[in-house]
């Protein structure tokens, strides 16, 4: 996959994208970033990309013809045009199946405002627009991360081959993850439970299946009103753990 990432501040990915699990994507080259400094396509003397907002108001707005020609100046391979992403808090909210949808995509672009945002002309010329919470950073540039990280780490080999993506937290199973444990098997007096050392992998599997749903009921009631379940399923959960 080619991710491209629009920005003032391309740079400030450099870090993430060259530690850990990403790093070592882009290592394997299961991923390729590019940086698009938006700057290099302003074409005045100062080289300028902002100014000031129509109709008065505080701050700068980011021009459209340096944006614009940054994404027209994308490549597209074998006709296909990266998907064109632009980060706002006033997006719609990414989410687990955004990541699952863009993983699948030969090449993303991820489009960096700043300031006070980006000249609305912008949009017929992106694809989507995406927030990634209801609060208001400074720049686009952790938006991009965050989208990086979700949709790079479900490419095939990212994360190995135990990686399911059904268990885990806002998969497919619709419940959040039930709690894990490592060794020490005892710490500061809080025993790892009985279950998880007993090698009966039925009975954890009911443990965790237990856990998970209670887990989803008190912490996520919206997500938890969408699951279906069984009335078995119902019952057990008012009772004692499995
Ligand atoms: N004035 C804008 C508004 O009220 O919607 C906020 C602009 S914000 C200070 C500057 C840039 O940060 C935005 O153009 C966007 O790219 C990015 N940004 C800020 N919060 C974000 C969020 N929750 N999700 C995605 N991008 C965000």
């Amino acid at each position: 996959m080619d991710v491209y990432v629009l920005s003032l501040f391309p740079k400030m990915l450099h870090g993430f994208t060259r530690s850990s699990i990403i790093g070592r994507a882009v290592e394997e080259g299961r991923v390729r970033v590019h940086d698009v400094q938006i700057r290099d396509f302003s074409t005045n003397k100062h080289r300028t990309v902002d100014d000031a907002p129509y109709g008065g108001g505080s701050g700068m707005v980011m021009a459209a013809p340096p944006i614009v020609a940054a994404i027209e100046s994308l490549p597209s391979v074998e006709g296909i045009a990266p998907r064109k992403i632009l980060l706002t808090p006033s997006g719609r909210l990414f989410s687990q199946r955004d990541a699952e949808r863009l993983a699948v995509e030969p090449a993303i672009a991820l489009v960096c405002g700043r300031y006070e945002g980006v000249d609305d002309r912008v949009r017929p010329y992106i694809d989507e627009e995406l927030s990634i919470g209801d609060y208001v950073l400074t720049g686009g540039e952790l938006g991009a991360a965050v989208i990086l990280d979700a949709v790079v780490r479900l490419l095939p080999g990212v994360l190995g081959n135990h990686h399911s993506s059904v268990d885990e937290s806002h998969g497919r199973g619709g419940t959040l993850e039930y709690p894990q444990f490592t060794r020490p098997a005892t710490f500061r007096d809080v025993p790892v439970p009985a279950v998880l050392q007993g090698g009966d992998h039925k009975r954890v599997a009911r443990w965790r299946r237990w856990q998970a749903l209670r887990r989803t009921r008190e912490r996520r009631p919206d997500l938890f009103a969408k699951l279906s379940l069984t009335d078995k399923e119902l019952a057990e959960l008012d009772g004692d753990e499995p």
